[in-house]
């Protein structure tokens, strides 16, 4: 038995491995490669992939797979061996430079939303040398971006890096005017803090709708649910530990800094936070992590659920993305500093992220929009479907009062000037408390908790660098031209704070009251998918991100276009698996079940002439009025899922699920919830809420 530290890493391609096994020249360039992005060239590619070849079979790899990201959301392998043959008829392992830049899987089954004509079906990947590679089973997986020949993203990689650029181009500027000239690189940090359901496979399996979906479909409320408040940080049962601890060492041999584990607010509902990391390298990480805990799940006799709302009723689960901006010195731009001057640069950074986030909320809600994540947000367990930013009291009143060039009411009553006067220093707790805000800031970092759990945090983090980059712009651009830095920059923030508090809201964003507020204050309330992506294609937004150098125009009408066939896919199928349970399972059921009743209240009428019995003729009414209605329900939606065939444009389609769809698979739902509750046990054809959430004991 290894010890953390020995284990941590031990799968990854990593700079300590480089270091030991590369050229020193070689090593020296790729790792300037890594940290400033410089080219590289194909014989430094040629002495990485022996180093790698020979580490990776060394450690048990047969084989090696570019790893990437597509528009399915999920992670994309293709595996080759490392064998080549011989001369003498036998094999040798062997990788070349050009096998690990470049790979080229057949593309012609990943979603390009039409960006790929089929003749032209292939695309490439490239490695992306700013995330390391590892192993995976008998596999070397190596990092890579998926692009079309014509150039064009294919994958979440590729415009996540390309928002981390445009950030660190336009911060670099900023920086630059606060006489910050050493430093060469600005990134973005994330911690994604990670929910999930565990269940028992046993019970899993005998649900169509989780195994076809990932969610129930239908399912009365259980007599117990997470009203008790019972299981939130409490104890953690032996067989949800003994899986957290084989997760915890997969993830750590991978490299990944798994922190904290804690059960969750509903029954069977845990959470895992790694320590933060690059964007890139987060994202990569909690795709993984993802993946790694399904696998280990099934390794306990279990299932990891990582629906956004997995049962109706009970609390669903999302991803924090704790997100900031560092430089490559460590210092934290999110961070109030020591000294009025870093101050100064500190309510920089903030105000272009509250400008970022009022002018691009569109955006950022899009980021987080599947038919998953619609079940969750807004719905009094996750933040509302309205983006406003959370400051709490003490720099919310710094903020006014610069606003206003009214004395500070804080520690000392006086002025804020920039420049001149010091920040008191805000205590974290005060800042870390409101859970209702969707973009909270939280001492030295921003906490988006609109993601859904099993969103790529790609997504949102393309947005919210991106939107940020393009205000740092607008302010390099004013600020450069500014005679007096100082007033130029008092006068720049205070007018950003008049003109985007209307953002920034403290209180509880789970009061209906908020809802009619942000309505007021002209704040998007965008509930649904396909009211989300309107604004993927609204003409400011697709300025700013082609500007940006994050998407071209055709990018984003792809981008536009796959993510609503996925949203009407999966729906269509949660549809198509809702009329077979209803049909070959509930309505057989409580048919059968009644038909029992109808045939007990008979044998008793006969053995005892004249005997009513009010349980029985009452229940075989009661479900057989609710058969009906099941089976009226069945029918009608079963209509509508055929209808679809019939539209030919995706937002067409797309609104049709949202407005008949779905209100038909509510219609279908309620009947057959309601006959859960009067059917026998032994006659319910699947396990019950009840049963599923206290699976694992
Ligand atoms: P909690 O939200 O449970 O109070 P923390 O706020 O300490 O816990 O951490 C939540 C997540 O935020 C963790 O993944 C942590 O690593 C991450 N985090 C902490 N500091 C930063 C930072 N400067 N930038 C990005 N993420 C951070
Ligand atoms: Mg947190």
């Amino acid at each position: 038995m290894s010890t953390v530290p020995e284990l941590f890493a031990s799968k990854v391609f990593d700079d300590r491995v480089m270091k030991e096994r590369l050229p020193s020249e070689v090593y020296k360039s790729l790792h300037e490669t890594i940290a400033e992005g410089k080219e590289l060239n194909l014989s430094v590619a040629n002495a990485v992939a022996k180093a790698m070849c020979a580490w990776a079979t060394e450690n048990g790899a047969t084989h090696f797979t570019h790893w990437f990201q597509p528009l399915t959301g999920i992670t994309a392998e293709k595996h080759d061996s490392f064998i080549s043959p011989t001369p003498e008829g036998r094999v040798i392992m062997e990788f070349s430079g050009k096998e690990l830049i470049k790979g080229e899987p057949d593309a012609s089954s990943f979603p390009s939303g039409g960006l790929r004509a089929t003749f032209e079906a292939r695309g490439y990947t490239a490695w992306d040398p700013t995330s390391y590679a590892f192993i995976k089973d008998n596999t070397l997986c190596i990092p890579t971006a998926f692009c079309s020949y014509g150039g064009e993203a294919l994958d979440k990689k590729t415009p996540l890096l390309r928002s981390m650029e445009a950030l660190n181009r336009q911060a670099l500027r900023i920086l630059k005017l606060f006489g910050n000239e050493s430093v060469k690189r600005v990134t973005t940090s994330v911690g994604p803090e990670q929910e999930y359901f565990l269940i028992d496979r046993a019970v899993y399996e005998k649900r169509r709708d989780l195994v076809y979906t990932g969610r129930t479909l239908f399912g009365a409320k259980p007599p117990k649910g997470q009203e008790l408040d019972d299981h939130y940080f409490g104890s953690i049962k032996p067989r949800v530990q003994a899986y957290m601890c084989e997760l915890n060492e997969e993830l750590w041999k991978l490299g990944i800094l798994a922190k904290t584990e804690h059960n969750e607010v509903a029954p069977a509902q845990h959470e895992l936070a790694p320590i933060y990391s690059t964007t890139n390298v987060a994202t990569d990480h909690n795709q993984l992590t993802m993946e790694i805990m399904r696998r280990v799940a099934a390794k306990h006799g279990l299932v990891c659920l990582l629906h956004e709302k997995p049962f109706a009723g009970v609390n669903g689960s999302g991803k924090h993305n704790n997100w900031s901006i560092a430089t490559d010195k460590g210092e934290n731009l999110l961070s109030p500093g020591k000294t009025p001057f870093e101050n100064a640069q500190f309510l920089t950074f903030l105000v272009a992220t509250i400008k970022a986030v009022d002018e691009y909320q569109g955006l950022l809600r899009l980021s987080v929009a599947t038919a998953g994540n619609d079940h969750r947000l807004g719905a009094n367990e996750a933040p509302p479907a309205v983006i406003s930013v959370f400051l709490g009291d003490e720099l919310n009143a710094v903020l006014e009062a610069i606003e206003s060039d009214t004395p500070y009411d804080g520690v000392e009553r006086r002025r804020m000037r920039l420049g001149v006067d010091s920040l008191p220093s805000f205590t974290r707790d005060t800042t870390d408390r409101n859970r209702t805000s969707p973009f909270a800031f939280t001492g030295n970092k921003f906490e988006f908790r609109m993601v859904g759990s099993s969103n790529s945090i790609a997504c949102a983090n393309i947005m919210l660098n991106s939107a940020v980059a393009d205000v740092l712009k607008g302010f390099a651009d004013e600020l450069e031209g500014a005679e007096d830095f100082d007033a130029a920059l008092h006068e720049l923030i205070r007018r950003t704070i008049k003109e985007h508090k209307r953002v920034i809201f403290n209180g509880n964003g789970y009061d209906d009251k908020w809802i009619a507020e942000a309505e007021s204050r002209g704040l998007l309330n965008l509930k649904t998918t396909p009211e989300a992506m309107q604004l993927l294609i609204d003409p400011e937004n697709v300025r700013m991100l082609t500007e940006e150098g994050v998407f071209s125009e055709t990018e984003i009408r792809s981008r536009y276009e796959i993510q609503l066939e996925n949203y009407v896919k999966t729906v269509r199928i949660e549809a198509n698996t809702m009329l077979n349970m209803a049909k070959k399972e509930i309505l057989p059921a409580v048919s059968a079940y009644a038909a029992h009743l109808a045939g007990a209240l008979e044998r008793k009428k006969t053995a005892v002439p004249g005997l009513t019995s009010e349980y029985d003729s009452a229940t075989v009414e009661k479900l057989t009025a609710l058969a009906d209605e099941i089976y009226k329900a069945a029918e009608a939606l079963e209509e509508k899922v055929a209808s679809l065939d019939g539209i030919a444009d995706i937002t067409e389609e797309a609104y049709f699920i949202k407005d008949e769809i779905i209100p038909g698979m509510a219609a279908l739902r309620a009947p057959a919830d309601r006959a859960e509750m009067e059917t026998a046990k032994e006659y319910w054809p699947f396990p019950t809420y009840g049963e599923i959430l206290f699976s694992v004991k």
